[in-house]
């Protein structure tokens, strides 16, 4: 650094661990990114993706002005075009009639007011956001078991553990500091002992003491297992259960059946794996478990997490240091969205859209004409909508549902007939901005303003360090002038920090002092405090004493629901189907290590780019050989929703009969790469996540 250039903290805006990020602004403009070495999450450390930063800052691509039907048009006449036709499609067709997609990469603030329009205004909760594809059953889990949606831990838990288990969890790609972290600690105490769980050997893989490949979709069945074994060898936390939970009877009851054998049956690792496994889990005193996609994205996935959360609260290893359930998120602000409400099955502030209390108190706060009172449609469920006409219009805000959605070719299709597209974005040309009858260009991270929590509960700001290029505005912006323009008040907050402390001081309205979510301490925040605002961790309430301390959950009970204890859940374990005779490998999507998303921001780094140039699939060696695959050949992979073609890599990383393959690639940059086109509509019942890991296909030489 020198001295002439400026210091902006700000947060990285690609993964949930939320990294703090030092920009050194020369006066010319240049922009040096660093790690912020006071940031909690990352104390100075960044990924590769991270440190790329600077590199992503182009024009390149950018969507510089609105557009209607392809065409350049002042902001003016784009945003009285979309509030006409949403005005008029609501009057004809009622409320429910339109839909926002919305996504994690929107700030918290861009959230509030995209909810308050819709669910206060419109009357409608019709909102959903693309985090429904990443975090949908951990938030059902947590609210099953907790009764709120609550990540217990705290990432220093990951260095002060004895045990921990990463459970579908690509830690060392999908949250590299996090990783890094744990790195570190293995490294200080070699006596930490880390197990990976997953059906692929991965990079996180290296670092652990031991990998279970698991089959695909046999999670359920290994905690089911690990429950009666904790009990079987007296385990169990008897005073934590007694005073602090419910269910243990149910629960074990479902669990029950379930011997070292079963499991090894199931899931198809040996015996002796799950039995070294089980017993670390019973002897060693603090246990972390992470999980992530791997668990979620399933039909099954709120089972899943229930059946983990069971074992820590079993054994009282929950909000103790070292101790706890650790649900990491994806995205950069899926936390927020969670809180804000983004998830069209809540209101703001984790309150719930069925309890005419909580109805009344946001409505109020909102000032709002009305309050939606039954849950709108969810991600999956909304694109169906938009399919069969009951959805007529729809705006997109920062997401490429065409690619990125189940059934992407079905969706593409759904949006290419529907009377009303409008997408917000930064990028001028993507899948989804091909569909739009209006395109509003949105500013980008380093252009805007605003607040993202990430997946320790930790609420950080996000800063602008130079002007949006082009006409783009905040989101924030744009959602408040179309609702300005559809007739309603309310809307004319000047800045973000306005509508932070309108949301902070939601937050303590309900139950104040006993409350989950609870940021009233911000409720009176000047524009100045905003600009300083430091990161913290919820809750942090209006009058509570300030603590520098990590905050965790749970360690003495506390649980939100009506009786104040923890529910354990039966999760019975239902086996994935036979694989079919047309479709015999199981087909796992994921990430790679430097891209992120549909690659619109890492795709224009040629540093990252070179990681892995293209799109591949991973198979493994006697797959590759039965079906006549050569190592770096290309391969079709098909079932009836569609057909890819990918570089086929060899590899013993993989399981037989199952497959990986990257969703980073969309049509526009490799048009036969869209591999969520493949993934089926079949969504968790009780979260709504779709099963992005259990698509079934065939796999053929091309
Ligand atoms: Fe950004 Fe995640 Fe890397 Fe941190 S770990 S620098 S938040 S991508």
């Amino acid at each position: 650094m020198n001295a002439t250039q400026k210091v902006i903290r700000t947060t990285c805006p690609y993964c949930g661990t939320g990294c703090g990020v030092k920009a050194l602004v020369s006066p010319t403009g240049a922009i040096e990114i660093c790690g912020d070495d006071e940031h909690p999450a990352n104390f100075g450390r960044l990924c590769v993706k991270g440190a790329a930063l600077a590199e992503t800052l182009t024009e390149e691509g950018r969507l510089l002005h609105p557009k209607v039907n392809g065409a350049r048009a002042d902001w003016e006449t784009a945003l009285r075009l979309v509030a006409d036709r949403f005005r008029e499609t609501i009057a004809a067709h009622g409320p429910d009639a339109v839909a926002f997609y919305v996504s994690g990469q929107m700030l918290t603030e861009d959230y509030y007011v995209a909810n308050r329009l819709m669910k206060g205004f419109i009357g409608s909760a019709n909102i959903d956001t693309n985090s429904r594809l990443c975090m949908a059953s951990s938030v059902a889990g947590h609210k099953r078991a907790f009764g709120a949606d609550v990540v217990p831990n705290v990432y220093e838990d990951l260095e002060t553990a004895d045990l921990v288990l990463l459970v579908g969890s690509n830690l060392a790609w999908c949250h590299p500091v996090l990783y890094q972290r744990l790195e570190a600690a293995k490294a200080r105490r070699p006596d930490l002992r880390i197990i990976d769980i997953d059906p692929r050997r991965t990079a996180t893989s290296e670092l652990c003491d031991a990998h279970l490949a698991l089959a695909p979709g046999s999670d359920v069945a290994l905690f089911l297992g690990l429950l009666t074994y904790l009990d079987r060898v007296g385990a169990c936390d008897h005073d934590y259960v007694a005073r602090h939970t419910s269910g243990v009877e149910t629960a074990l009851a479902a669990a029950k059946p379930w011997s070292i054998g079963d499991v090894a049956r199931a899931t198809g690792v040996v015996a002796s794996e799950i039995e070294a496994l089980y017993a670390l889990f019973a002897t060693r005193e603090r246990v972390v478990t992470v999980y992530s996609q791997g668990v979620n994205q399933s039909v099954h996935g709120t089972d899943k997490v229930n059946a983990i959360l069971n074992c820590h609260l079993f054994t009282g290893r929950i909000g103790k240091p070292g101790s706890g359930p650790f649900s990491v998120t994806g995205q950069p602000n899926a936390m927020g969205g969670r809180e804000v409400g983004g998830l069209a099955n809540q209101l703001a502030c984790h309150m719930e859209l069925d309890d005419p209390h909580h109805r009344a108190i946001v409505q109020s706060h909102w000032r709002a004409p009305t309050i939606a009172d039954r849950p709108g449609l969810k991600a999956v469920e909304m694109f169906d909508a938009v399919r069969d006409g009951r959805v007529r219009a729809i705006w997109i805000i920062g997401a490429n549902p065409a690619v990125s959605l189940p059934q992407a070719d079905v969706v593409r299709a759904a949006l290419a007939a529907c009377p009303f597209v409008v997408v917000s974005d930064a990028m001028e040309h993507t899948d989804t901005t091909a569909l739009a009858s209006v395109v509003l260009p949105a500013q980008a991270w380093s252009e805007k303003d605003g607040t993202v929590t990430n997946s320790e509960r930790r609420i950080s700001r996000q800063r602008a360090l130079r002007k949006g290029v082009g006409e783009s505005l905040p989101d924030w912006r744009i959602i408040c002038r179309v609702a300005t323009l559809m007739g309603f008040e309310g809307f004319d907050y000047q800045t973000p920090a306005d509508i932070f402390r309108e949301y902070a001081a939601l937050s303590g309205r309900l139950n104040h002092g006993a409350r989950d979510f609870d940021i009233s301490v911000h409720e009176e925040a000047t524009q100045a405090d905003y600009d300083r605002l430091a990161p913290f961790q919820w809750p942090s309430r209006k009058g509570a004493r300030k603590s520098s301390e990590a905050k965790r959950f749970f360690g003495r009970g506390g649980f939100f629901t009506p009786d104040r204890r923890a529910r354990l859940v039966a999760t019975p374990y239902v086996a994935p189907a036979p694989h079919e005779q047309h479709t015999p490998f199981v087909l796992n999507t994921g990430r790679i290590r430097d891209q992120w998303h549909t690659m619109t921001r890492t795709g224009v780094s040629p540093r990252l780019s070179r990681h892995i140039a293209e799109p591949f699939v991973e198979i493994h060696p006697a797959d590759a050989e039965a079906l006549r695959i050569a190592p770096a050949s290309l391969v079709r992979l098909s079932n009836a929703r569609g057909a890819v073609v990918l570089r086929a890599l060899v590899t013993e990383r993989q399981r037989r009969g199952a497959v990986f393959a990257p969703f980073h690639w969309t049509g526009l940059l490799a048009s036969a790469a869209r591999v969520d086109a493949l993934v089926g509509a079949a969504t968790d019942p009780v979260s709504g996540q779709p099963g992005l890991k259990e698509a079934r296909v065939t796999v053929v030489p091309f």
